[in-house]
């Protein structure tokens, strides 16, 4: 019997179980509070998604879960949490109406148990100080973007080589 690597096909057992969860999750939410009225989104996982627990695409009909911040928050409180929000901007949407973080998402967010504001992820620290070589103006980088960018300032609107920043210090 061959040895297949054990980790990637655990990764795609995993990954799928936690699109089940996710869809099991909008049901319930859905069933729960809102009588099961709303048209079941498309549900998708995201590994891109960075800054924010989920998102929906309201014309595609899609809601979408960060798996970076789940997997740092927790798949199962934090996940409701996250589906129960997202379920609200497709409520409203479907109700035709404004879907966005106002004063009726709150209301029903309070109603339902909903978190108005999802944590914020930490950000990656700077590392690097870069400076223009003309008016000295400081750019500070959380990667290396040597050689890559002139500065936003000198430069007309366009990448400019006679403006491309410089490593100015190496921040611990
Ligand atoms: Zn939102
Ligand atoms: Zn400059």
């Amino acid at each position: 019997m061959t040895h297949l690597g054990k980790e990637p096909h655990e990764e795609l057992i995993m990954t799928d179980a936690r699109l089940k969860k996710v869809e099991r999750l909008f049901d319930s939410v859905n069933r729960e509070h809102f009588h099961g009225e709303i048209k079941r989104p498309i549900c998708r996982l995201s590994n891109r998604m960075k800054s924010r627990a989920g998102q929906v695409n309201l014309i595609r009909w899609e809601m979408i879960i960060s798996v970076p911040y789940h997997d740092r928050y927790g798949w199962d409180g934090e996940l409701e949490n996250t589906t129960k929000h997202e379920v609200i901007h497709l409520f409203l949407r479907q109700k035709r109406k404004p879907s966005g973080h106002n004063k009726r998402f709150k209301e029903i967010a309070n109603r339902i148990g909903a978190p108005y504001y999802c944590k914020a992820m930490p950000k990656r620290p700077y590392r690097y100080i870069f400076e223009c070589p003309n008016c000295k103006r400081e750019y500070k980088a959380r990667k290396w973007i040597g050689g890559r960018y002139s500065c936003g300032k000198c430069s007309d609107g366009r990448f400019d080589r006679n403006y491309v920043l410089t490593l100015k210090e190496r921040l611990s």
